[in-house]
């Protein structure tokens, strides 16, 4: 007997029924031995994504502090639990043997890499950046014959990364303005 689409359409509606029963009783033995989810018992923590002007949302599963997942947070408005290839590599930026954990110092003229501390590190891009600001800080200018405060430091720009949210954006701006800083962008807006 050939299959008529009426007899097609009861048959469906056959299946789908003992589907829908079946789902609703005990749990089948195929359901008893289904692997449990690997993030199970992990700490949960919801961030986002430092690549890219996007801002998706992550939920990262750290174990004893070492990061064992990262994927798309589901309710996250921006995206929804997808993640671009760069996004869903994330993992690999986390836990990286290549990754530099450390300062590396290379003097003008060397051809060595020092370890330095982070200490030693801050304290020296400090004194550069004092240093260049008094060397290019212009405190007045004169257009047309008159003469204008302007406090400008034209030796120096600042650039925000997607990485920053809002409160460190603001920040960052704050502390360009307090040094005379006029380029001063952000990569979303580039
Ligand atoms: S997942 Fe991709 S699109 Fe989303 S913020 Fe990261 S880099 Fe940008």
């Amino acid at each position: 007997m050939g299959i008529t689409r009426r007899n097609f359409l009861k048959g469906s509606a056959a299946v789908g029924a003992a589907g829908a029963i079946a789902l609703k009783g005990e749990p089948s033995k195929a359901q008893l031995k289904a692997p449990e989810l690997r993030t199970k018992g992990l700490q949960r923590t919801t961030t986002i994504c430092p690549y890219c002007a996007v801002g998706c949302g992550l939920v990262v599963d750290t174990k004893k502090g070492k990061v064992v997942n990262i994927e798309g947070d589901t309710v996250h408005p921006i995206n929804k639990g997808s993640l671009c290839s760069k996004g869903s590599a994330l993992i690999q930026v986390a836990n990286n043997e290549l990754r530099l954990g450390k300062v590396l110092y290379r003097a003008p003229k060397s051809d060595k890499w020092e370890e330095k501390s982070w200490d030693w590190a801050i304290g020296r891009i400090a004194r550069l950046m004092k240093e260049t600001r008094d060397r290019n800080f212009v405190s007045q200018e004169e257009v047309n014959g008159q003469t204008y405060t302007v406090n400008r430091n034209d030796g120096m720009a600042m650039i925000g990364a997607a990485a920053l949210d809002n409160e460190e954006c603001y920040l960052l701006g704050k502390f360009a303005r307090a040094m005379g800083v006029g380029y001063l962008e952000h990569q979303a807006r580039i």
